[in-house]
């Protein structure tokens, strides 16, 4: 590594970290309206209600084979009834192919999906690179608190759907998550402010039909008391600014490293590497169908392979954290591929998957 004179100019991470503000969705849901009963029986009923009026030919969820849960979509009400969509819920998408990667593959179809927030954030990421059509795909949100490290673990829907698992259970990309929120969904789910009352919401147009058509039916009821949405802000205000803290942390302990430690640490990371692909294959923003790293990559050394996917990645990654689950050699991915991308990103005060109006800084 050069001398300290000529190593780039480090941006302060209070500057990096202390003020992300998210650009679009803020305080623009339509209205909220309340659901009192089992989240799983809701979204079951709104995607049955979506294929049934047309908005969608089918949702995106999983089939349960042997104890594997593998890609499948929903096209019928008795398919959404069989569709583990628990685990859907649960889990995001983890386990199945990526849910942006269906909806992207399948452009001319219309579907739905169910999006955690940094899921969100690839779609909006994918629908600037022109990879995803936003007036087919029917994109149904979900306010995180974060998931468990361990998939198998067995947890009830709306306790892990409204609290953060504890401590070391939560999920490593979790841990340093910054938007709790969907910055992008047709219809909102939250159950932040409490297990018992979903709070449902909309903002597109599409949305709101839907929306206003499962009030009319009564699936819906009125609008929740001030408290519930000042309790669900304070919730994502506090779970935000959580995440940046860890991200501050870990960017002041990276950067109190002596410069040959971090160096060999980092080498070591990246010679472990054997090129397996299995992270570009799990990224919702790895899209290039012919991919030159997976066609090359015994071509490349495992630390230029890994480098020029990092540098690939730097102004997309939206640290979802699925690369960390598939890796077999355990390489914290997304600790590496976010902490770069948002040092690069926030000098152009942009922050991935949050913002229509942003172009992409890279391609
Ligand atoms: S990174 Fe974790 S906490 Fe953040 S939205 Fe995704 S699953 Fe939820
Ligand atoms: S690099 Fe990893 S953490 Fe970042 S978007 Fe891709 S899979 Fe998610
Ligand atoms: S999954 Fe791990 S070992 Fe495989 S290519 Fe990616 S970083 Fe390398």
């Amino acid at each position: 590594m050069g001398s300290k004179a000529s190593r780039p100019q480090v941006t302060p991470p209070s500057k990096a970290w202390g003020k992300t503000k998210l650009l679009m969705g803020e305080g623009k849901v339509v209205e909220w309206f309340m659901y009192k009963g089992d989240v799983l029986q809701l979204v079951r009923r709104l995607a049955k209600h979506l294929i049934e009026t047309g908005v969608a030919e089918g949702i995106v969820s999983g089939v349960s084979k042997e104890g594997k849960v593998s890609l499948h979509i929903a096209r019928s009400a008795v398919e959404v009834d069989e569709s583990p969509l628990d685990h859907v819920l649960l889990h995001g998408y983890r386990g199945l192919e990526s849910t942006v990667r269906a909806a992207r593959e399948r452009k001319k179809e219309k579907l739905a999906v169910l999006v955690k927030p940094c899921e969100a954030r690839a779609i909006v990421e994918l629908a600037k690179r022109r990879q995803v059509d936003l007036n087919l795909a029917f994109i149904i949100g979900f306010d995180c608190p974060g998931i468990r490290a361990n998939s198998d673990a067995g947890d009830e829907l709306k306790e892990a759907m409204s609290a953060a698992p504890s401590g070391e259970l939560l999920r490593d990309a979790c841990r340093r998550c910054e938007v709790h929120a969907p910055p992008h969904a047709d219809v909102y789910i939250s159950l932040l402010a409490s297990p018992e009352i979903l709070l449902v919401g909309a903002k597109t147009e599409k949305g709101t039909r839907v929306v206003e058509s499962l009030r009319k039916d009564g699936v819906l009821s009125d609008r929740p008391p001030q408290e519930l949405l000042l309790g669900r802000e304070k919730k994502l205000k506090l779970l935000d600014e959580k995440g940046r803290e860890t991200l501050r942390e870990e960017e002041g302990k990276l950067l109190s490293t002596p410069n040959n430690e971090r160096l060999s640490w980092f080498m070591g990371q990246l010679n472990s590497c054997t090129r397996c692909s299995a992270c570009i294959r799990a990224c919702p923003l790895c899209f290039c169908k012919d991919c030159v790293l997976i066609a090359e990559r015994k071509k490349y050394s495992p630390s230029l392979f890994l480098v020029t996917r990092m540098l690939h990645m730097a102004d997309a990654c939206v640290c979802c954290g699925k690369c960390d689950e598939v890796c077999p050699k355990s390489i914290p991915l997304s600790y590496m591929f976010y902490h770069l991308g948002r040092r690069f990103t926030s000098r152009h005060s942009y922050l991935s998957g949050v913002d229509f109006s942003k172009p992409p800084r890279i391609v």
